[in-house]
Order: C-alpha cells, then structure tokens, then sequence
C-alpha cells in the first residue's frame, strides 16, 4: 500500500481486502469493555477539518486514541486559515511539527494530494469537495460484506445528488475493486458531466429513472441513498423538494417493492440524512437499514487504515487476533 490515501483507485483489490480483515479484528476491539491497544503509541496523528463533519471527524479521533496515537483536532476556524494562511503553509507548518499523520477534509478537490506533495507524514483523505472519500467507501463494503459475504456479482444502486458526492465517486470505485455490479441514478441535472463516458470505462450502468431500476430484471441487493447537498448548489437543480422526493426519494412504497424482489436488500446512507428528501424517515429506522452499522464500521475501518499506513514494523502489538 502507499504511503497516503488519497483516491479509493489507490488501493489495489488485494490492499483492500487486507485493510477489511484488519478492520474485523479492530472491530473486535471496539466490543471490549476496555477499548485500547497500545498500536499506536508515540504517533501523532492531526486531523485538519476545513469543512464541517460529524461521523468521520469523531470516528478518525476515536480510532487514533483507541490504538494510543495522539490525536488532534484542528479546524479552519480557530486555526491560522482563519487568517488568511495558505493550505500550503498550514500543511507544511504541521509537517514541521513531525507529525506522523495528517487527515484531512477541504472543501477543494484535490486539496489532499497537493497537500500529499508538500509533506513528509502520511496524508488521508477524508473528502476532497466533490471528488473523493475513500474511507467512507471502505467502511460502506465493510458493511456490506458484513452482511453478504463477498461482493463479487452483488447489485449495487447509488442514488442521488451524484454531482456534488464524493462518496459516491469513491464508492463506484471499490465496490468495482470488490466485483460489485454497480448502477447509479440521479435526475439529469445531478448526473456529472462525464459519467457515461467513465461507466463505460469501468463497467457500470446509469439511470436517471429509479423505479425502471428497482423493478428491472436486475434484483437489487443494497441501496445507496445521497444526500441532496444543498449547500454546494447555486442553481435550482430540482424544481421542489417534494418533485425530488417524488422521483428519486426511497419512499416507503420504494422499498415494500424491492423487499419483494429481494427480501435481504439493505439500505444504506452515508449520513447526513435529510429525512423526507432522499430517504423517508421511516425507511432510515426499517429493519432493513444498515445506516448505524456504517456508523460503526467507520471506527474499526478507519483503525484500520491508520494501522496500514503507520503500524509499519510495530504490528506484532496488535492485540490477540488483530494481526494483519
Ligand atoms: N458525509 C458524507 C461526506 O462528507 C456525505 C454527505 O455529506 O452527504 O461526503
């Protein structure tokens, strides 16, 4: 594995599967009453959030004390970005300070490689603008796999705000790694400039009607539900909120019709929900909705991760069954 995690297309199959099987032995630590191991001691990790988050900042905190790291949390505001310091110079003054690790969200995409240019320590990626997130991809298969096994020939459907989700850049890209068939849907106006061409590089199919995909020949086995990102839209991509509902919304009606198909479907989101938009709130609390198992996936994958990039030859201090 490389040094960073920038793109989920930096992960080969082989690196992908090793980091989920680690993340099944961090998931066991996550069940102990007492949740440390001594992995980590003596790094530092800093997690630099220029946009805002809720589930990877604290998951990415949580992970590094769980395995000994010093952990710090930085944000643009209350930091010397507020004052008009480049991404360079910030990204560089933290360097100096021998960190070992710096994860990083900006609301720029690319912001994280370039910062990967200018530093010596490992840089991760946690969401750059609208381009990637490939720790959330990581922790959506491991849920995934959790509840399926293998993933190979399993039917993936992404869909939503496609233009504005790194997730689901990220995702398209490991559940391909994984031998998923992959479909995405979104209205015209939230399908990328570019999707077509890129679908037919990699092998996965487009939508913009969702109920042709739900009732298709092609049974669904996991729903992927985006959020509709109002805060990276200037225009009116949709005329109203309940039209979205209406055409792209996973309504209760939605998934009555694809437990017939399929009663094992799962549900999922990467959170924040907009309940009643994308999802109806009722289809976020069903049985079939793996939304919290994502939640706490995300620790033990992003252990996982810090534990590839940084463990390096201290690996035999894993605990009991937390070898790679
Ligand atoms: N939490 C995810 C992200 O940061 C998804 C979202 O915000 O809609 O990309």
């Amino acid at each position: 594995m490389t040094r960073h995690l920038i793109s989920s297309a930096d992960l080969t199959r082989h690196d992908v599967e090793s980091i989920l099987a680690t993340a099944e032995s961090m998931h066991d630590v996550q069940r102990r009453e007492v949740k440390k191991v001594p992995t980590l001691r003596g790094r530092t990790v800093i997690n630099f959030f220029f946009e805002d988050s809720t589930r990877t900042r604290s998951s990415f905190e949580i992970a590094g004390k769980w395995m000994s790291a010093d952990t710090i949390n930085l944000s643009a505001k209350g930091s010397s970005t507020s004052k008009g310091e480049s991404l360079r110079d910030t990204a560089m003054t933290v360097d100096a300070m021998a960190v070992d690790a710096l994860v990083i969200r900006h609301n720029a995409s690319g912001a994280a490689r370039q910062v990967s240019q200018w530093v010596r320590c490992s840089v991760i990626n946690a969401g750059d603008g609208t381009h990637e997130h490939p720790t959330q991809a990581l922790l959506d298969a491991y849920t995934l796999r959790s509840r399926m096994g293998r993933l190979d020939g399993k039917h993936v459907v992404i869909v939503g705000d496609l233009t504005h989700s790194r997730v689901f850049r990220s995702n398209v890209i490991t559940l391909k790694t994984l031998g998923a068939r992959v479909t995405v849907v979104a209205p015209p106006t939230l399908m990328p400039a570019g999707v077509t061409a890129w679908s037919e590089t990699d092998g996965f199919a487009t939508s913009w009607d969702l109920d042709a995909v739900i009732d298709g020949d092609d049974a669904v086995d996991a729903m992927m539900m985006l959020r509709v990102q109002r805060e990276r839209m200037s225009g009116g991509y949709f005329p109203t909120a309940r039209e979205y509902t209406v055409g792209y919304g996973l309504t209760r009606e939605r998934l009555e019709r694809l437990v017939r198909r399929n009663p094992d479907v799962l549900v999922m989101h990467p959170g924040p929900m907009n309940r009643g938009l994308e999802i109806a709130a009722e289809v976020a609390d069903a049985p079939q909705s793996v939304v919290l198992d994502q939640v706490s996936a995300g620790v033990a994958v992003r252990m996982a991760v810090l534990y590839h990039l940084l463990a390096g030859e201290s690996a035999e201090q894993l605990p009991e069954g937390a070898q790679a």
